[in-house]
């Protein structure tokens, strides 16, 4: 069993004396030198576990010298004040200064438990201190790394100060910008951002900064050794290059048009020989070659996406915009969707809501999006209903918000957020409907955005899918995209 040692530091004969007594009897190892710093020097190569420490040694009004103490080589040992019987003060101001306890001279009572709490408070103390030191170097050592790379990063106080920048955020933002608020600093705002301001823990946003570069920031949240809770940001370029998105579209430009012409002959055939001119056809026959005229459509539709996409993603793209009403934009595509829902026996409900302002907007553009809602919705929905809605936007009356509503597969929470990436399909839908390249949503949502506008989805797997998008209504003012 380990023996404990035990050091007096202090001259008061008689504590000492008492102190020894009553701890060498509970088998304690037991030293006594003076209370000056050659004392706390041989405590230490006595290799106390315990200083016991004479308040007398100072005068009455000195600080508790634990500095010193440690200074003197007792780095690790439980320090114990022993103060008269009397000083309560001096009891206290010793703790305040951090002493793990205290012992009341001349000692009367056992002091065998005040000296085993002390080393039990020196030890967890020390565990702290170790901890403490370990997050010290671990976000250190993160901060070296982050230091070196190439994107900025950033960590911010809960009020949203910026505590400490790496050098490329520093490149952004300029030098010395530390103590500033973040949202003034990275985006010339008097209010902090919305994502920063409601995200306790953990966010991921896109921003644009002040290099004009575009990136999608990280943040978690991170305790600093004295347990403060900061943010770290990290962020990445994902600015398009601007070669390779010239070269991309070209590319798609120039396939997608080369597709046009075989698929155009292909037409031309099919319908030399559903007219009989190649000679009379069987049943069968007809039937094969509905299925290659039913494949062609579809790849005609297919190309005409690709191009479009091609066209709006990369902003390539002018609106038409007039004074619209929502319901002159409905007529545009009404016809078709009514038809393609009762062809899948399902009812499509229309509704607008009385006295809406018109918008100002490319109307075929529009029409489009709702299309392309209100497609997936015949597309995804085997039974029930379709309903598309447009009204005000509650708590905003200057905008108009059309939202197109199903009874449908619905979409998997995991996938929702990705659905408005290019060429993104849910896994299980290319079972189920095996039509679709992905494009549509991509699409829409670039088209309201150039309106000034969002669209958003909401959705229960197995119970239906919402999909809203609001765009500002005219107000007797252009709005230029
Ligand atoms: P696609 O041409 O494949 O429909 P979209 O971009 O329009 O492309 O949609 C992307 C994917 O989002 C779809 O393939 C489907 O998995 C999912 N999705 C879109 N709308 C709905 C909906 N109303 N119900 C269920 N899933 C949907």
């Amino acid at each position: 069993m380990k023996v404990y040692r035990v050091a007096y530091l202090g001259n008061d004969g008689e504590a000492a004396m008492g102190l020894e007594t009553a701890l060498k009897g509970d088998g304690f190892q037991f030293m006594r030198a003076g209370g000056d710093y050659q004392g706390m020097e041989k405590a230490a190569e006595f290799n106390a576990d315990v200083i016991l420490w004479d308040k007398d040694n100072l005068p009455a009004d000195a600080a508790f010298p634990l500095e010193e103490i440690r200074d003197a080589g007792l780095t690790r040992q439980a320090v114990v004040s022993v103060v008269r019987s009397n000083d309560l003060e001096g009891a206290i101001k010793s703790l305040a200064g951090g002493a793990n306890d205290f012992i009341y001279k001349p000692v009367k009572e056992d002091p065998l438990p005040r000296v085993i709490a002390a080393l039990n408070t020196g030890q967890k103390q020390r565990r702290i201190d170790w901890c403490n030191r370990v997050i010290e170097d671990t976000n250190d050592q993160v901060k070296g790394i982050l230091a070196t790379l190439t994107d900025p990063a950033y960590i911010v106080s809960p009020e949203y100060q910026i505590l400490w920048m790496n050098r490329a955020a520093e490149e952004i933002f300029g030098e010395g910008q530390r103590g500033g608020a973040c949202h003034h600093i990275f985006y010339d705002r008097t209010e902090p951002c919305e994502v920063c301001a409601k995200s306790k823990g953990a966010a991921r946003w896109r921003a644009t900064l002040k290099n004009g570069k575009s990136y999608r920031f990280i943040s978690a949240v991170v305790r600093n050794s004295k347990g403060e809770v900061e943010k770290l940001a990290v962020g990445t370029d994902i600015t398009p290059d601007q070669e390779v998105s010239k070269i991309h579209k070209t590319f798609i430009a120039n396939v997608s048009h080369d597709l046009r012409t075989p698929l155009a002959a292909i037409d031309q055939y099919v319908n030399i020989l559903l007219e009989g001119l190649g000679g009379e056809l069987t049943e069968d026959q007809r039937d094969y070659i509905d299925v290659i005229r039913r494949s062609s459509f579809r790849l005609h539709n297919l190309i005409e996406n690709l191009i479009d996409a091609n066209k709006v993603l990369s902003g390539d793209f002018k609106l038409k915009m007039e004074v619209a009403s929502i319901q002159d934009i409905l007529d545009i595509v009404l016809g078709r969707l009514q038809s393609q829902a009762e062809d899948k026996g399902l009812t499509l409900q229309v509704q607008v809501a009385e006295g809406l302002q018109p918008v100002y907007a490319d109307k075929s553009r529009i029409a489009q999006v709702i299309a392309n809602l209100a497609g997936n919705s015949i597309k995804f929905t085997e039974q029930g209903m379709m309903q598309i809605r447009a009204g005000f936007m509650p708590r905003d009356e200057g905008r108009v918000i059309v939202s197109v509503e199903d009874t449908g597969i619905g979409i998997p929470k995991e996938d929702l957020g990705k659905i408005f990436d290019l060429f993104y399909r849910v896994e299980k839908d290319k079972v189920y409907v095996e039509e679709g390249a992905g494009l549509g949503l991509a699409i829409s949502r670039e088209i309201i955005r150039a309106h000034g506008g969002t669209l958003w989805a909401e959705s229960m797997e197995g119970m239906g899918s919402a999909f809203h998008f609001s765009i500002p209504a005219y107000k007797g003012q252009a709005v230029i995209r």
